[in-house]
Order: C-alpha cells, then sequence, then structure tokens
C-alpha cells in the first residue's frame, strides 16, 4: 500500500480493496519501525485512527470527497487544534493552537485524515533540518546525509514512504530543496494562492505553503484542495482556482522553455548539471523549444534575502517573549529578565543569529543601508522574471547546487548552508511559482532535482510540464533501497 501514490490510493479506497483504518495503520506502523529518521515530531494514534474510521463511514456512505481517507503528513508549522505545534523550537514545546491553519481545515472539511506532524528546522530556518529542537532527520537515501530544510520532516516521510504526500512551506527554498535531496515532487505555489492562516509567520513577505509528495498528479490533486481565498490572511489573492487535474495532460509541442545561463555556473556540481541537462533534453525530444535567457540579478538573491527574512523574522518573533504562550524561564528577577532568559533560554543558534542580524538591519542609521537597498533589489531581481516570461513560458534548471550533503558539514559555515538555496531564493523574492521533480541520481545513489519556475499564478502550467515529464521517465516511482 505504502507505494501507490495518493491517486491511486483513491482508486483502492473506493473500490474497497483497503478501508481508511488499515491504511493509516499501515502508514502509522511503517513510521514506527522507521523511527531513527526521526521525521515525526508528534504522532496521535489513537485521534488518527478514529479520523480514520469516520472517513470510512463517509465513504460508505457515499458521502465522501476525493481525498476522504487519505493520510497526510503535516509540517510542525501549520496551527492544529487539539494536537501540539511545535514549530521545531523548544519556545513552542508545550503550544496547543486553539484553532487550526486554514491548509489544515480545509483538509479536515476534505476528510483526509492528519498523520501526524513533521520534523522541522527551527521556526523554518535552515537548508538542512539539522536546527530543529527535535533533533536531526535522516535522509532515507544515506542515513548519514541531511534531508534539506527547512520541511526535511516532510520530504522524508514521502520519500521514505511513511506518509503518500505532505504539506511543507517555502520562505527561501524549504518545499523545494528538500525535495530535490530527497527524490520527491515539491512544488511552491505563487504568493497569495494558499492561505498562510494558523501558519507560524517566518518572513511574511516570502512565506507559501505547498504540496510534497511522490507525483505531480499527487501535487495537483494536493493543491486543488489547499489553494484559494480566505478572508483571514489579507495577502491570499481572490482569484479562481483552476482546475488543476483537467491541464495535466496538455501538450508540451511549442512549449518554450529558458534556460539561465547563471543557474549553470561555477558552484554547481558537475554530476547534478549532467542530471539536470539530460532532463531539459528530455523535454527537447517532446516538442519543447530551448531559449537562453538572462537573469542579471539573480546572483545578488541570497545576501538580498538574507536581510529581508531576517528583518522580517526579527519582527514576527518578537511574540514570543514567556507572556503568551510557549516556553517561560523558570527563575528570573523582574519582566525584563524574564524576557531575556526565555529568549535565550527557548531559541536555538540559528534562530538568534537572525534575530541579531534582522534587527541590525532595521536599526535606525542602517535602515537605508540594508533594509531599504535590499527591497529596491528585490524589485529588480522580480523584473527581471517579468521579463524572461516574454521570451518563454518556463524557466528550468537546477533545484540546490548539489545533492544531499553529511550532516555537520555545514552547521559551522552558514554562508555555505546559505548557498544551498542559490536557485530558490530569486524565485520567493518574485513571489512567483516553482516546482522541484526528481530527474535522477548522482553516482553516489543520491537524488537530483529539476526545478521548473513558472509565470506568476500558473501552477497549472507547472504541474503539466513536470507531469507529462513523469509519464515518460521513472525517477519519481524510485525509492530508497532499505524502505522495500
Ligand atoms: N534555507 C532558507 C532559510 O534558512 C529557506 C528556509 C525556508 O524556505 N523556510 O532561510
Amino acid at each position: 500500500m505504502h507505494t501507490k501514490t495518493i491517486t491511486e490510493l483513491i482508486v483502492g479506497l473506493r473500490a474497497g480493496e483497503f478501508s481508511s483504518e488499515e491504511l493509516t495503520s499501515h502508514f502509522l506502523d511503517r513510521t514506527q519501525q522507521q523511527k531513527d529518521l526521526n521525521a515525526f515530531i508528534t504522532i496521535d494514534r489513537d485521534a488518527t485512527l478514529e479520523q480514520a474510521r469516520a472517513a470510512d463511514r463517509a465513504l460508505k456512505q457515499n458521502e465522501a470527497n476525493l481525498l476522504t481517507g487519505i493520510p497526510l503528513a503535516h509540517k510542525d508549522i501549520f496551527c492544529t487544534e487539539n494536537m501540539l505545534t511545535t514549530c521545531g523550537s523548544k519556545m513552542l514545546y508545550n503550544f496547543v493552537s486553539p484553532y487550526s491553519a486554514t491548509v489544515i481545515e480545509k483538509f479536515n472539511r476534505c476528510g483526509a485524515v492528519i498523520l501526524g506532524k513533521t520534523n522541522m528546522d527551527e521556526f523554518a530556518m535552515g537548508s538542512s533540518n539539522e536546527t530543529s529542537y527535535y533533533g536531526p532527520v535522516n535522509n532515507p537515501w544515506d542515513r548519514d546525509r541531511v534531508p534539506g530544510g527547512s520541511s526535511g520532516g516532510s520530504a522524508v516521510s514521502v520519500a521514505a514512504r511513511l506518509a503518500p504526500g505532505a504539506t511543507g512551506t517555502d520562505t527561501g527554498g524549504s518545499i523545494r530543496q528538500p525535495a530535490s535531496l530527497c527524490g520527491i515532487t515539491g512544488l511552491k505555489p505563487s504568493y497569495g494562492r494558499v492561505s498562510r492562516f494558523g501558519m507560524i509567520a517566518f518572513a511574511s513577505s516570502l512565506d507559501q505553503a505547498g504540496p510534497m509528495t511522490q507525483t505531480a498528479e499527487d501535487a495537483a490533486l494536493l493543491l486543488q484542495a489547499m489553494a484559494g481565498f480566505d478572508e483571514r490572511d489579507s495577502t491570499s489573492v481572490d482569484k479562481t482556482v483552476p482546475d488543476y487535474m483537467a491541464e495535466l495532460d496538455n501538450d508540451l509541442k511549442g512549449l518554450r522553455i529558458g534556460i539561465p545561463k547563471i543557474f549553470f555556473a561555477e558552484g554547481l556540481d558537475s554530476e547534478v548539471a549532467a542530471v539536470v541537462e539530460a532532463a531539459i533534453d528530455e523535454y527537447r525530444k517532446m516538442g519543447a523549444e530551448l531559449v537562453d535567457i538572462d537573469l542579471p540579478n539573480s546572483s545578488l538573491a541570497v545576501p538580498c534575502y538574507y536581510v529581508l527574512a531576517p528583518a522580517e523574522a526579527s519582527s514576527n518573533l518578537s511574540r514570543f517573549d514567556g507572556v503568551r504562550y510557549g516556553y517561560r524561564a523558570e527563575e528570573y528577577k523582574d519582566l525584563n529578565d524574564m524576557y531575556t532568559r526565555t529568549r535565550t533560554q527557548g531559541f536555538g543558534e540559528e534562530v538568534k543569529r537572525r534575530i541579531m542580524i534582522g534587527t541590525y538591519a532595521l536599526s535606525s542609521g542602517y535602515y537605508d543601508a540594508y533594509y531599504l537597498k535590499a527591497q529596491k533589489l528585490r524589485r529588480l531581481i522580480s523584473n527581471d522574471f517579468d521579463q524572461a516570461f516574454e521570451q518563454c513560458d518556463v524557466i528550468m534548471g537546477p533545484t540546490a547546487p548539489g545533492t544531499a550533503f553529511k550532516q555537520g558539514e555545514k552547521t559551522d559555515d552558514p554562508v555555505s548552508m546559505y548557498l544551498n538555496d542559490i536557485y530558490t531564493i530569486s524565485v520567493n523574492l518574485a513571489g512567483i511559482p516553482a516546482i522541484s521533480i526528481p530527474a535522477g541520481f548522482d553516482k553516489q545513489g543520491l537524488p537530483v532535482g529539476l526545478q521548473i519556475i513558472g509565470r506568476y499564478f500558473d501552477e497549472a502550467r507547472l504541474l503539466n510540464v513536470a507531469h507529462r515529464y513523469q509519464q515518460v521517465t521513472d525517477w519519481h516511482r524510485q525509492m530508497p533501497a532499505v524502505e522495500r
């Protein structure tokens, strides 16, 4: 059962091959067996099975939606009523939200089952899932390696077939980069496509939720359920959600693929480059045309992001003060001392580093030099994409500069860690959608992802382009040997 895609599981559930309860307990058992992957922070077996039984009743009474009875894993950044939501931090080690995020509510309304909450980098800050208070997540393709981050637990849950699908969030690459490093499909939708209500904020102008699945077809199914306007999130856009499934099979003849030279320049691993070039060649065989494009400012995306994202984070994280919710230092002299000790003890190193950088960039005297400059640069980076999309329909390149690296390899060198997002970050700065799909392996057998970037709100095309590739290749069906 665990090797099936969501689309296949829907068929099986309806044909009565298995019940949602059987399916759900199978995944829960696998998660228990694969505990050393550390993919989950919270699992509530009884509550989960209760949901599965309710789904089975709905299926019997023909009151079912497409996703009824499908178990899904959720990144621990989404608030869930009656369940812990830690965001990977000691600061929220005891936090139970009084309400659920819109994304969670939407899946609940569809009858999907919550398998558990997945491990993640603390407050979604990281590219290796090593900053979690709950310990690192291990990559199932090689357990000494990182799964990528920050949605590492979600990526591993799908890669190791502990869940047929999962949710993630992407502020600078956190859906696409772990998808690439774990050999799964991960879609970051356009900014405003999916509601951020109840999703713990990291950098509000960049954060966006999306699906992580085996296939693009499954990603289409999950996005269909997640997308749409929400009056509780003023940045969600009131725009009709298209029928993503209906567009999947469109022909790719004449599709213009933009190839940015800068994405293949120095810093890209040669084996990754070879895999990505072979994937693009596959598209050429399907009738697509390749066009050279320029993204002149994208080499500045990483420094631009590392001013803006910490600035927003330093403001967003000011709410964790020991007064309202979560951790509070046990001993303190007075209110100020309580704040200081709570934040000193509650936040990890990387989160503190970001708060300090952000506070610095926003302080008077430095604001114009850093924050304002970065905002202007953000506009230039976004304009580059607008111009590129006059010449092409989608842009292709690598998702990450290398494959999964060893745990501990980059922890002492934040800049080399930050550079892992060199190809993903400009997409967040521009607010446009992008997907990472499995495209092959390096010589060590580690997965490589192909990134496909689209126009604002053109998710349907990305899913179509990804789906057609998955019909002529089977990289997305490969799973780690130890898990069979
Ligand atoms: N790795 C990037 C960071 O640490 C992106 C994280 C994310 O997308 N949430 O900021």
